[in-house]
């Protein structure tokens, strides 16, 4: 098979969708892999060692789509690259097709074979290929948020951990799945006094088995919300309903009650974010406030730590992309209902039902 992974072209994005131990263990496997040249720079990557690990380095975009199979991506093609999509060829990548109909049409019409990353599941219920993006950006979140707090970025001027005779800085955390554990560790560890909400019990109860003594769980009602919002410096937004838009779990009047300067990272930003006041920002320009409140509203978070974030994507993606050069997607997804759970479109055919029931297209 030969597997090609073009340079990502999306502003800002700095990932890249093979690592070379990807490209190292696909060329093991028999297969033959392109690298559009430059397209690990953004992660810390060059040619040369891509070229160590056995893959082929070509000039563009444009050989490398006509010569490759398989290509894998991160983000979904952009309209000039859907031009150079055809049927037969396989596309494995985040495609998210259900708020998208020009990029959905336009797969459609170029016949491909396209395998999104965040339909793909596992035997837990979970989504596989997103889950590292959530640790990255959980991880990331108390590490932004203690730097909104600082006063020259319009914060109040505390320390997450305190210090000696000062005491921590208290860290709301409204959502305890994977966005929410890794941030509430990662507050923990830098010293704030942590507290999650979630509306799952069962999730509380693991929570509290696993981490008791290094963070607080309350059950999110609005008695609750109220009280830890009021004494909060930070609070980390981390809910998810799947398939829907994020609820708005604290309205502007309830804003009002939050300490001046307090700060606030709505990493569900990415599903319309579960604050009202919140609005997507970017990397460039990351924080707004709101009745004092700083907000910060980054959509991509994971674009922050390119490396890290690619290294763990790459991980993740690695058995499945394996699998598809190997078998080839059919024999694939035949022997893994998770992996063909994350087929989107085929020969001009949409085969995602959530996407299908999104765009009112039949599947
Ligand atoms: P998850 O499904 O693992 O966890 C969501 C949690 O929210 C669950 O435990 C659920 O019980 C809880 N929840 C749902 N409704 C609630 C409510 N009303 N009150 C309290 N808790 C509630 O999801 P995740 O992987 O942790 O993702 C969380 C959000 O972060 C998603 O919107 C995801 O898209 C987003 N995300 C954003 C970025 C970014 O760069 N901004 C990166 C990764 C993930």
């Amino acid at each position: 098979m030969i597997i090609g992974c073009p340079k990502e072209i999306k502003p800002q994005e700095f990932r890249v969708g093979m690592t070379p131990n990807a490209a190292r263990e696909a060329v093991a496997h028999g297969h033959r892999v392109l690298m559009e040249t430059a397209a690990g720079n953004g992660a810390g990557f060059t040619d040369a060692d891509y070229t160590a690990a056995g893959a082929e380095i070509v000039a563009t975009a444009q050989e490398l789509f006509a010569r490759a199979g398989l290509i894998v991506k991160v983000k979904e093609p952009q309209p000039e690259e859907r031009k150079r999509l055809r049927e037969g060829q396989v596309l494995f990548t985040y495609l998210h097709l259900a708020p998208d109909p020009d990029q959905t049409r336009d797969l459609l019409e170029s016949g491909v074979t396209a395998i999104a990353y965040e339909t793909v599941t596992d035997a837990q219920g979970g989504l596989p290929l997103l889950a590292p993006m959530s640790e990255v950006a959980g991880r990331l979140a108390p590490q932004v948020g203690a730097w909104t707090l600082q006063k020259a970025n319009g914060g109040r001027g505390v320390l997450l951990g305190g210090v000696p005779g000062v005491g921590p800085a208290r860290v709301l955390v409204i959502g305890g799945g994977v966005v929410g554990t890794h941030a509430a560790r990662v507050a923990a560890g830098m010293g704030a006094d942590v507290t999650v909400l979630d509306r799952s019990l069962p999730r509380l109860r693991y929570l509290d088995d696993v981490f008791g003594g290094l963070f607080g769980t309350r059950y999110s009602s609005a008695g609750a919300m109220a009280e830890l919002l009021a004494e909060a410096d930070l609070v980390v937004g981390a809910v998810l309903i799947p398939g829907a838009a994020a609820p708005r779990l604290v309205s502007r009047a309830q804003l009002s009650t939050m300490k001046p300067g307090a700060a606030i990272v709505d990493v569900a930003i990415d599903q319309g974010g579960c604050f009202e006041t919140s609005r997507p920002t970017t990397h460039e320009d990351p924080i707004y406030a709101v009745d004092g409140v700083m907000h910060y509203c980054v959509a991509n978070m994971p674009g922050a730590v390119a490396r890290t974030a690619t290294i763990a994507l790459g991980n993740a993606t690695m058995p499945f992309l394996l699998a598809l050069a190997d078998k080839g997607w059919r024999q694939a997804c035949a022997d893994d209902p998770h992996l063909l759970a994350g087929l989107n479109t085929h020969a001009g055919r949409l085969t995602c039902l959530a996407a299908g029931q999104a765009l009112g297209i039949d599947v």
